[in-house]
């Protein structure tokens, strides 16, 4: 590791460590939620078509506003959403980034509930936005009168509240978001300032039955931000292309804040072939969530306590010593993730191939290292 301390580094960013999913060559990748199937031929084919006829233009500068892309992702979440609604950029992590620039910054505060989605500390911190953890009850789980009150002590500015939630996957009910909103409007009824609610729906797609979304909230609702990812359920991590929806006025916002040119014209090309082909490439998430469930099941049988998930992935535990079951997993070729939690690890709903892998070598692992027994309630 390089020395950072002889650098004139800003005083916020001393001593962070930068995210770093480990990205390692093994046979069953399960630690960073992608779509673990491929990009389905016809899709791909699809995308490389549209690449091919946008690359005699490179020598010109994409089109700044995405226009056409922008119609296709209002269309695609429907709602009555419309494209002057709809904003996009490099993977939803810059969509928050672009978030925490206009809305944070210096001598403004980002709420957010930890344990949740590590990158919200690191995007605070980039954009020196000061960093409240509201935090959540022992089990995980957020409640809306929890939630408010702590809207009402702290008076942030923006508000990131992940549903599902990573790495704990369950997803928000509405109460929740719309207490948390009435609070900042309470806020600024009292004469402070309101804030800006982030909901963000990464893995929207994964949901259970009867989980509704956000973007229901979103009519009247001026501050309400929703922040999607095609990185997930449509398998186009690699793509790099997040989104949001929320108020007319909020997209002009993020304007002020963008790159020129952000989104380039590959991005918008392959983007937009991904949205004409949204059946096929959705079409491995009823088979991912069934692994899920599948993952969830058998764990219980194991004497293990995994969360509700409304994601591709399962948080669980308990383990005495989580890091040694990640460690044991790696060794049979199984890479999950350990978030550092104590006694949990999580792991994402892959093929039925890799899920049974994975399951096979956790029975095996659990030999060594059996499930903790203390009263846990399953959630
Ligand atoms: N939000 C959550 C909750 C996530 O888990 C992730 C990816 N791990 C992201 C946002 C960012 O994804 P991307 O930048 O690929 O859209």
């Amino acid at each position: 590791m390089p020395d950072l301390s002889s650098l004139p580094l800003r005083d916020s960013l001393r001593g962070l460590s930068p995210y770093g999913a480990p990205q390692l060559d093994v046979p069953y990748m399960l630690n960073t939620n992608e779509n673990t199937h491929p990009v389905p031929a016809e899709v791909a084919e699809a995308i490389t078509a549209r690449v091919a006829a946008v690359a005699g233009g490179l020598n010109r500068y994409p089109d700044r506003e995405f226009t056409q892309l922008r119609e296709h992702l209002a269309g695609y979440l429907g709602h009555g959403i419309g494209p002057e609604q709809v904003w996009a950029a490099n993977g939803s992590n810059e969509v928050l980034q672009q978030i925490l620039q206009a809305f944070g910054g210096p001598g403004r505060t980002l709420l957010s509930f930890q344990p949740s989605y590590s990158m919200y500390p690191l995007l605070a911190a980039g954009t020196d936005t000061a960093f409240v953890d509201g935090g959540r009850a022992e089990d995980h789980t957020l409640s809306a009168e929890h939630a408010a009150e702590q809207v009402r002590r702290h008076r942030p500015h923006v508000v990131v509240l992940a549903s599902p939630n990573n790495p704990t996957g369950t997803a928000l009910e509405l109460e929740v978001i719309e207490a948390v909103y009435d609070a900042q409007a309470r806020n600024e009824a009292d004469g402070g300032h309101g804030a800006m609610i982030v909901v963000d729906e990464a893995y929207a797609e994964f949901a259970l039955a009867g989980t509704r979304s956000a973007l229901t909230l979103l009519p009247g609702r001026e501050r309400l931000i929703v922040t999607r990812t095609m990185s997930k359920a449509f398998a186009l991590a690699g793509a790099r292309l997040g989104y949001l929806a929320a108020d007319a006025a909020v997209t002009d916002a993020l304007r002020l804040v963008r790159l020129p040119y952000h989104l380039s014209a590959v991005t918008q090309a392959t983007a937009l072939a991904a949205l004409e082909h949204v059946d096929t490439l959705l079409g491995t998430v009823e088979a991912i969530k069934g692994q899920r469930d599948r993952i969830v099941a058998r764990l219980r049988e194991l004497g293990l306590h995994p969360a509700v998930s409304d994601s591709n992935f399962v948080f669980f535990g308990r383990f005495q010593d989580a890091h040694a079951v990640w460690q044991a997993l790696l060794a049979h070729g199984v890479l999950v993730r350990d978030v550092g939690i104590p006694h949990h690890l999580r792991v994402t709903a892959g093929t039925e191939e890799e899920t049974t892998a994975f399951l096979t070598a956790l029975e095996v692992v659990l030999a060594e290292h059996p499930a903790e027994r203390p009263a846990e309630p399953s959630a």
